[in-house]
């Protein structure tokens, strides 16, 4: 093992897998396997692995300016034309945009903006965010607390107590469903249990809730009809924020331009990261609207200066990235292309996978798409310890597919925006042998 401590792996695995180049939507490793990259990535490269396009707006802006801090009223045109972009395109009123370098450090930001604006406006008890279980929001520290992923929690002392992090149900009705109950009752069961929770809270302490619009890492959710629209009226009814991580949501992957869009969101806050940049450089997007950032103005003229800034908050190549990826999602259509191919994809996933014996839910949206794997079909009873994940993953590697096993035994798919349906059908037919030979091996 080279001297590598590597994020998200088990320390007694060893090499599995070592990419060496890519182009569309493939991936080749070192002795010249050729994959499908089936989550692009880890969910992120949008535009695939070859587009030159960006490549040239990143190596054009080094060589004119590969760096400037833009701290104190230093400026360059990349930041100021990126954060127009995003002003005209998010659903935020009267948008401000603060770039870092993750999607995690994008999340601690709103943690810390939150604060600074509760503050601002004299309300410094409002500061308690909401979570829910399964969702996914980063690693660093305040993210990490808002993730609720066992194994990003255990043994690093997660949650920090002193961020006050509430965490209220999944919206997973497959796998949280009691007895007999329909979707609807469902829904309201958990918009129950979180409207008990807020007013035992007492809604004057809250200050907002995190949501993916639709979950990746812990299993692609979906959540079902009508839960945003309640759970909206229930926040706006406390006066609780809506804050919306869009790390993997944002830009067409839903076949929306965003989650909130194809899930009935108006969000008060937005974060980004991912395809902002198809990934090619790093770069994160925290969106506030106008009016937060208007009561905060006294404050960062009383203190001097608003005391928060990466070294690399809106690198001029990150920047350029994001603004040329930008512009090929709009030239290109691609949102629209993602809704077409992403459709189609759902549809032939649900004709080829719902009967199949292994295969308990196929759900998703767009094109993020998951298989939740049982060992019993009519009970929905899971496999110990991933053991079906772990299977599935590997018989797809075997078949030239990249995809990922996530929360236990689902599998997740979420290629890069740019697949066609030909590819798709060539992707969904290396699922089913793949499928298939888990199958075999685990009954
Ligand atoms: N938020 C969501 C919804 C994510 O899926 C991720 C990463 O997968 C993050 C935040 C964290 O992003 P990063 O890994 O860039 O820190």
């Amino acid at each position: 093992m080279a001297p590598v401590i590597y994020p998200t792996t088990n320390f007694t695995a060893t090499e599995q897998l070592c990419l060496d180049r890519g182009e569309g939507i493939y991936v080749y490793d070192t002795d010249g396997n050729k994959y499908i990259e089936g989550l692009a990535g880890l969910w992120c490269t949008s535009l695939g692995y070859s587009n030159t396009e960006v490549m040239d707006a990143i190596t054009e802006q080094l060589h004119k300016l590969p760096f400037s801090h833009t701290f104190g009223g230093k400026t360059h045109a990349p930041i100021m034309q990126l954060a127009q972009k995003l002003k005209a395109m998010v659903p935020v009123e009267d948008a401000y945009v603060f770039f870092g370098n993750s999607g995690s450090d994008a999340n601690d930001t709103h943690v810390k903006m939150l604060r600074y604006y509760f503050n601002a406006i004299g309300k410094p008890e409002k500061r308690k965010i909401i979570t829910r279980e399964r969702g996914y929001h980063g690693v660093t520290v305040a993210a990490g607390s808002l993730t609720s992923l066992p194994a990003n929690l255990a043994h690093f002392d997660a949650p920090l107590e002193a961020l006050h992090i509430l965490r209220s149900d999944a919206p997973h009705y497959y796998t949280g469903r009691q007895g007999n109950e329909t979707e609807a009752q469902f829904t309201d069961r958990i918009i129950g249990n979180l409207e008990q929770q807020i007013l035992a809270e007492d809604p004057d302490t809250i200050a907002a809730m995190i949501v993916e619009p639709v979950t990746g890492a812990s299993g692609v959710i979906v959540p079902p009809e009508g839960y945003y629209e309640k759970l909206q009226v229930l926040l706006r009814k406390h006066g609780i924020l809506v804050w919306a991580d869009e790390v993997i949501t944002g830009f067409g992957r839903t076949g929306a331009d965003f989650g909130c869009t194809a899930m009935g969101i108006k969000p008060d806050l937005m974060t980004f990261a991912k395809q902002l940049s198809s990934a090619y450089f790093p770069i994160s997007a925290s969106v506030i609207p106008g009016w937060m950032y208007e009561a905060m103005i006294n404050q960062t003229n009383e203190v001097g200066v608003f005391g928060h800034g990466y070294t690399y908050s809106g690198h001029p190549a990150a920047c350029a990235a994001a603004l040329k990826t930008l512009e090929i999602y709009e030239r290109d259509n691609l949102f629209e292309h993602a809704a077409e191919v992403g459709a189609y994809m759902q549809a032939q996933l649900r004709g080829i996978f719902t009967d199949h014996p292994l295969v308990g839910e196929v759900r998703g949206i767009g094109l993020i798409a998951a298989l939740e794997l049982v060992s019993n079909k009519t009970t929905g009873a899971s496999f110990d310890k991933g053991a079906a994940g772990a299977a599935a993953q590997k018989a797809c590697e075997a078949n030239g597919l990249i995809i990922r096993a996530v929360a236990g035994n689902a599998v997740a798919l979420c290629p890069p925006i740019i697949i066609t349906k030909d590819e798709v059908d060539d992707m969904l037919a290396r699922l089913k042998t793949a499928i298939d030979s888990a199958y075999g091996d685990l009954k």
